[in-house]
């Protein structure tokens, strides 16, 4: 069977993220201090710069999205927080637009940098989800 879990959220932390900070380390700063193994992440806010990757799936490997002159604002943020190699890992797509409204999207990357942010986390008391390799996909998906 996937790997699936019942949940409840056990709190919310909503938060201002540190200008200049870099997005992924910043974020998985704070599931370290709140102990967050498991969490749902939704954010909003803007980035100076963005480092986004596509997974090209006939070639199972990540590719960077070609870079554009930033700054953007995060139309969107959606992603969560498990366990990879028993540390907390952030896993995190963003959907940005330009001075023009044209949108970009993919898979945030270290490398992005917070200009603003309005963030917020649910901390779940699952079960942990571990990711392992999927050799059907090639990815660190969750398993059992
Ligand atoms: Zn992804």
């Amino acid at each position: 069977m996937l790997a699936r879990r019942e949940t409840k959220v056990e709190e919310i932390i909503i938060g201002r993220g540190e200008h200049d900070r870099d997005l992924i380390e910043f974020l998985t700063d704070v599931a370290d201090e709140r102990q967050i193994d498991m969490g749902l992440i939704t954010l909003i806010g803007a980035v100076k710069k963005a480092k986004l990757l596509y997974y090209r799936q006939d070639e199972k490997k990540y590719h960077p999205v070609p870079e554009r002159d930033g700054p953007f604002e995060i139309i969107s943020g959606v992603g969560n927080i498990s366990l990879k190699d028993g540390a907390r890992f952030v896993h995190l797509h963003l959907a940005l637009s330009d001075h023009d409204g044209a949108l970009i999207g993919g898979h945030a990357d270290s490398g992005t940098i917070i200009f603003a942010l309005e963030y917020s986390i649910a901390k779940l008391s699952a079960e942990k989800l571990e990711r392992g390799f999927d050799p059907q996909t090639g990815l660190m998906l969750w398993r059992s």
